[in-house]
């Protein structure tokens, strides 16, 4: 039978819940438990995918195919699991579900309302995925922060569970801040105490309470917690900033949270297992060197609209022994005339990224001539793939004019084009390829040295693809297709033999990156990165 770990939040959003449930389940998995992370969402839009990376961050994909939120890529990234369609639940889904069900007939003669329908749906989505998961634990993360009117279902449901499956078997986990105000940094416990009555007044009292708060926790201050609050001084646990994010399970560990849940929940008392997730954690606080990567986007103003490439970036260092350095480069910058030698003179490689639409388009392009010519090592992730194409079309081939037919209706040479079966869909939600995807790995490339394998699955999320038409006139030219679809339709990876790492795909490996797990492909780019650079520094010396 799973157990069920519900965490919510207080006080201010942005708290850290996700990073806050990835460590929680990072601790179970150390100990050897299935665990099933689940996000709660209490936005109206059925999914992630319609929303702007500007103000919502990264859209992350999921091997099914879910654009979701981006927490579930903590999720993925600390606890190595993946998650499915099931790990994400919004307000829309819910709502979705319910009025189908209404319209189907389901509930004839009944008045459909928030309890219990709404709040029935939301417990039957949290059951199917524990079973789909077969977890050991499930965790569910409640989007928001408590007091907010939109995730009062949710919390509502949870609340019902406990009364349905009992103390045992379910657990409430609230993140709070505990901020310090005047000249001395005095530590206020009044936010905290506060959002705890707010959840109260719900029904639901926290057995945890996970503390942010930027200077160490007094012990005064922590049974002050402990008596106002009604949770035990050891379940109160200190959140203070560490330097890698990758550090706060370790934290957790020490502040004694791992076997505190375990006994709580009447786990099964196991080893903890730390020694590998310590080892990453030391390489990237204790790094032998460094070396500077470009990431060219549109969105590069929000933080997180690429938070799974700069998480994969930092992955990629460990085994190199390398800290990564991001400078991320708005693409409408290298439009305005400075030629992009300036921005990019002094890096070590260059990602260009993922977007949609045509602002800064030409830029990219620029930034992508200028790595192909100068020997930077280069990755093209999706449009960085496909303006790499338009680059090469334009270029090398000589194909003046080229582009992509999203940048331009009927471009001279549509070298990147929509499928004909893309052509006539009108609905843009869920409407792309998505989701994971085989492809063959070209023997004798690039590609294949660096996956050690012909036959990879990455994850997509595009509409656009390379035209056919033009393969041979790429390939008489120097451009090598490394990657295909399995019935050779799709051009899925290129590479320039010529350039020391010139490598794009169509796919989003950053989603399948992990701390203990980096991707190859970033790790190919981080050691021609550091070659390049150990390179430049001898030719100085
Ligand atoms: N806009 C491009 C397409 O739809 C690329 C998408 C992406 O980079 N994820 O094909």
């Amino acid at each position: 039978m799973t157990k069920f770990i519900f965490v919510t939040g207080g006080v201010v959003s942005s708290i850290g819940k996700g990073i806050t449930t990835a460590s929680l389940g990072r601790l179970l998995r150390n100990r050897g438990f299935t665990v099933a992370p689940m996000k709660l969402d209490p936005y109206i839009n059925v999914d992630a995918g319609t929303m702007s990376p500007h103000q919502h961050g990264e859209v992350f994909v999921t091997d099914d195919g879910a654009e979701t939120d981006l927490d579930l890529g903590h999720y993925e990234r600390f606890m190595d699991v993946s998650c499915t369609s099931g790990s994400s639940l919004t307000t829309g889904k819910v709502y979705s579900a319910v009025i189908s069900a209404e319209r189907r007939g389901d509930y004839l003669g009944g008045t459909v309302q928030v309890i219990p329908h709404v709040t029935n749906e939301i417990k039957r989505a949290i059951q199917a995925l524990a079973k789909e998961q077969e977890a050991d634990v499930l965790i569910a993360e409640i989007g928001g922060t408590v007091g907010d009117i939109e995730s009062l279902p949710f919390l509502e449901a949870i609340r019902q569970m406990r009364t349905d499956l009992g103390h045992e078997n379910t657990m409430y986990v609230h993140v709070t801040l505990i901020p310090t105000v005047g000249p001395w940094q005095e530590v206020k416990t009044k936010p905290t105490q506060h959002s705890v009555y707010k959840l109260r007044e719900i029904g639901i009292a926290p057995d945890v309470l996970v503390c942010r708060s930027e200077v160490p926790l007094p012990n005064d201050v922590r049974e002050k917690i402990s008596l106002f609050c009604g949770v035990p001084p050891q379940a109160v646990i200190e959140s203070t900033n560490v330097p890698t994010i990758y550090e706060v399970p370790l934290t957790y560990e020490a502040a004694g949270l791992g076997d505190f849940v375990v006994s709580r929940l009447n786990l099964e008392k196991r080893d903890a297992n730390l020694a590998q997730w310590e080892k990453l954690v030391d390489t990237l606080k204790h790094p032998k060197t460094e070396c500077t990567i470009a990431v060219v986007g549109k969105y590069t103003q929000n933080g997180d609209a690429y938070k799974s490439i700069a998480e994969a970036l930092t992955h990629a260092g460990i085994p190199n022994d390398s800290k990564v350095n991001i400078r991320w480069i708005e693409s409408d910058n290298l439009e305005n005339g400075t030629p992009a030698e300036a921005f990019l003179e002094d890096v070590d490689g260059l990602v260009v990224g993922p977007g949609f639409g045509n602002r800064g388009i030409e830029g990219k392009i620029e930034a992508i001539r200028f790595a192909r010519e100068s020997g930077l090592p280069f990755f093209g992730i999706c449009l960085g793939l496909q303006m790499a194409v338009v680059e090469f079309a334009r270029n090398v081939c000589g194909l003046e004019g080229a582009n992509s037919e999203e940048m331009l209706d009927n471009p001279p040479y549509p070298v990147i084009h929509l499928l004909p079966e893309q052509k006539h869909v009108t609905e843009k939600g869920a409407s792309m390829r998505l989701g994971t995807y085989p492809c063959n790995v070209v023997h004798g490339t690039l590609a294949e040295k660096i996956y050690g394998n012909n036959r990879i699955e990455e994850r997509h999320r595009h509409r656009y693809e390379v035209n056919n038409d033009f393969r041979e006139k790429l390939q008489n030219h120097g451009m090598v297709i490394s990657g295909v679809s399995p019935d050779y339709r799709l051009i899925e990876m290129i590479e320039v033999p010529t350039h020391p790492y010139f490598v794009g795909t169509q796919a989003h490996p950053e989603f399948k990156s992990r701390p203990n797990r980096p991707h190859p492909l970033f790790e190919g780019l981080v050691q021609a990165a550091l070659a390049r650079k150990a390179n430049t520094a001898a030719s100085v010396l």
